[in-house]
This record gives C-alpha cells, structure tokens and sequence, in this order.
C-alpha cells in the first residue's frame, strides 16, 4: 500500500479550512483575472486597416474584403469569435498597438447561429488618381506618414499625406470610380499606386 506524501497531505487538511478553488460560474458570475485573454475587439479609431492581424491569426479567426463599388471604396474587416482561441497573436502583431485588444469576456455560449459571433468594421480606401486600383487604408497611410516623418518626402503620395497631418495640403480624395487616365509627368505630386508612379516617371 501507498502512503500519501506529507506535502499532499497538507494540501489536504488545508483545503478543508479554504474551501473549494474552483468559482461558482455560471450561478455566481466569474471576474476573470487582470491579463485574462478573452475574445479580442477591433478599435476602429486605432485599427488602421493593416490586415497584420488577419495575416498572423493561427485559426483563420480574422477576415477582410475590399469593396470597390461606385462612390464607395472600404475594406471590411472581421473578427468571428465562433473560431477565435484566444491566443493573442492578432494584438501582439497589431502595428499601432491598440487596433484590436483582447477583452476579458469569455462566456459566448449561444443557441443563436454561431456565425453571428463576430465584429465588422469598416476602414475607407484610398485609390490610385490615375487607375483607381486600391493602395491601402487611408489611416494606414496616414499613420505611416506619421511614423517616418520628413522621409516621407522620398514618395509623393507619402509626402502629401505628411503635409496634411501638418494641415499643408488639402485631402486627397482619390480617382473617382469609373474615370481612368493615363499617369502623365503633371500626375507625379498626386497619390499613385506603384505601377502609375513608375509610368509618371518613366514619362517625365
Ligand atoms: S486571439 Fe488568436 S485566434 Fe483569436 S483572432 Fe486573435 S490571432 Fe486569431
Ligand atoms: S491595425 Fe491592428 S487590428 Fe487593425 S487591421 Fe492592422 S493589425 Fe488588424
């Protein structure tokens, strides 16, 4: 016969003082510790559209679309819970930091459609002037402008964003849909996607 350690029978005799660890949940609500990882948010004020998150989520648990329609150029991003684990990952990778955060919430047991379990938000794009292909999310290049400061000047489209954060340069709207040109030598201080730039140069 197998003798019980002194250590595990301390334990014992203490947890008849302590009582059980384990909590009441769901009959008593649970407050998750302070780091507890639960299901992640977007921010849209600091997300700025990068799709980092979607590219580093180990379950597929982020997605994005871009939709170009007339008057209407938005990247739509989601976050479905129903697949999310929790890992982290998406916040750790997120390039401003606080884009998406992970709640403390961990109780999303539903009889609803699981599907439903997700947030969507919307970032506006910024289109080329001359193709209007989409370049990136308009905070993206915005907060990228930030980040480099006076470098920016080594790209047009980088260099008036830089000048309107300073409030030098009026917002630029991008092509309107449906209205394509040729990138001309003129085009080269306008927001252009990298293949328009390099037409406008070669041109010039
Ligand atoms: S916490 Fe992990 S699984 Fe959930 S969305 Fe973020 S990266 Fe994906
Ligand atoms: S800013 Fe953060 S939350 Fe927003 S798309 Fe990029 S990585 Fe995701």
């Amino acid at each position: 016969m197998r003798y019980p350690k002194l250590r595990e029978l301390k334990e014992a005799v203490k947890a008849l003082f302590t009582g059980p660890y384990t909590t009441k949940f769901p009959s008593v609500p649970h407050e998750p510790f302070e780091r507890f990882r639960g299901k992640p948010e977007f921010h849209p004020d600091t997300c700025i559209g990068c799709t980092a998150c979607a590219q580093v989520c180990p379950v597929g648990a982020i997605e994005f679309r871009d939709e170009v329609t007339e008057g209407l150029a938005r990247r739509v991003l989601i976050v479905r819970w129903d697949l999310c684990i929790c890992c982290g990952q998406c916040q750790a990778n997120c390039p401003p930091e606080k884009g998406i955060v992970l709640s403390r919430e961990f109780d999303l047991a539903t009889t609803e459609d699981p599907k439903a379990l997700r947030q969507e938000i919307e970032k506006e794009l910024l289109l080329c002037d001359c193709c209007g292909e989409v370049i990136a999310p308009r905070d993206q290049i915005a907060w990228v402008s930030r980040r480099l400061g006076p470098l920016c000047f080594a790209n047009a489209s980088l260099m008036l964003f830089y000048l309107n954060n300073l409030g030098l340069a009026p917002q630029e709207e991008g092509a309107p849909q449906g209205e394509k040109k040729e990138p001309l030598r003129a085009d080269r201080i306008t927001v252009l996607c990298p293949h328009c730039r390099r037409e406008a140069v070669l041109k010039s």
